[in-house]
């Protein structure tokens, strides 16, 4: 299996850029290019693009979070007309304001009906037409009943056969939170690494990375947001985790 060349499904948000992270470290020896892909799909945060490029900026090659100059690319699909007709649909609604915990119908209020499925479609076929072997998400395991039926074990297991059989070439999809704990996978990174990468890290995720769900920018003690929605409440449990991983 070619580990010079690895896609990613990258959003610009804490998780994906932990995936690109890990898939820097992990493949260090090999590695000479990523592919980041972007999928403007109508999301109310319009910011997202912005902080998708801000990463990649701060990861350019030599750059201390990207010491073995590893080309990095941003690649956006201009997906919204496949999402056109599920504008009720919270995470695409201007008008809803997203709350953490909040369902419709037994579903999370920002779920978006088969957008995994479709961001993996796409990204399977970039892989399957540019000959990667690895498509990576920052996606993180839910169990079910939390109301994001389409990021659980099960759903993965079950589209990577599909997907299989429907192009006859295996091409892995993988995600580090799948392996591994946020613990472990912190401590993965910085593991051999100079003890400035660790501020870098951290500084990176805090200032450059971005996950609301309002589109709020509000400044919070972990980055930027509006504190309240179900992506907020998470990235500052997550980000208290990693500081104390990183700085003890
Ligand atoms: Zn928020």
């Amino acid at each position: 299996m070619n580990t010079k060349r690895i896609a990613i499904l990258f959003s610009g948000g804490k998780d994906s850029t932990l995936s690109l992270l890990y898939v820097l470290k992990k493949y260090n020896q090999d590695l000479k290019e990523v592919d980041c892909l972007f999928f403007n799909y109508g999301q109310k945060n319009k910011d997202e693009l912005f902080y998708a490029m801000s990463v990649i900026e701060k990861l350019a090659p030599g750059s201390p979070l990207n010491e073995e100059e590893v080309k990095i690319t941003l690649h956006t699909f201009p997906v919204q007309c496949l999402f056109s007709t599920c504008n009720r649909t919270g995470l695409l609604s201007s008008t809803d304001k997203l709350e953490a915990g909040t369902k419709v119908n037994n579903l999370a209020q920002a779920f978006v009906p088969n957008r995994n499925l479709l961001f993996l479609t796409l990204g399977y076929n970039f892989c399957y037409y540019n000959d990667i072997d690895f498509l990576f998400t920052g996606s993180v395991p839910e169990a079910e009943g939390r109301g994001y039926p389409d990021n659980t074990s099960m759903f993965y297991t079950k589209v990577k056969d599909l997907l299989f059989d429907s192009s006859r070439k295996m091409i892995y999809l993988l995600s580090p939170f799948f392996n591994m704990s946020l613990e472990d996978l912190i401590c993965f990174l910085v593991h051999g690494k100079e003890q400035d990468y660790k501020q870098h890290l951290y500084n990176l995720l805090v200032e450059n990375t971005y996950s609301c769900h309002n589109g709020v920018r509000d400044s919070l003690p972990y980055g930027q947001g509006c504190g309240e929605c179900g992506a907020c409440k998470t990235r500052e449990k997550d980000m208290n985790i990693i500081y104390k991983t990183l700085f003890g």
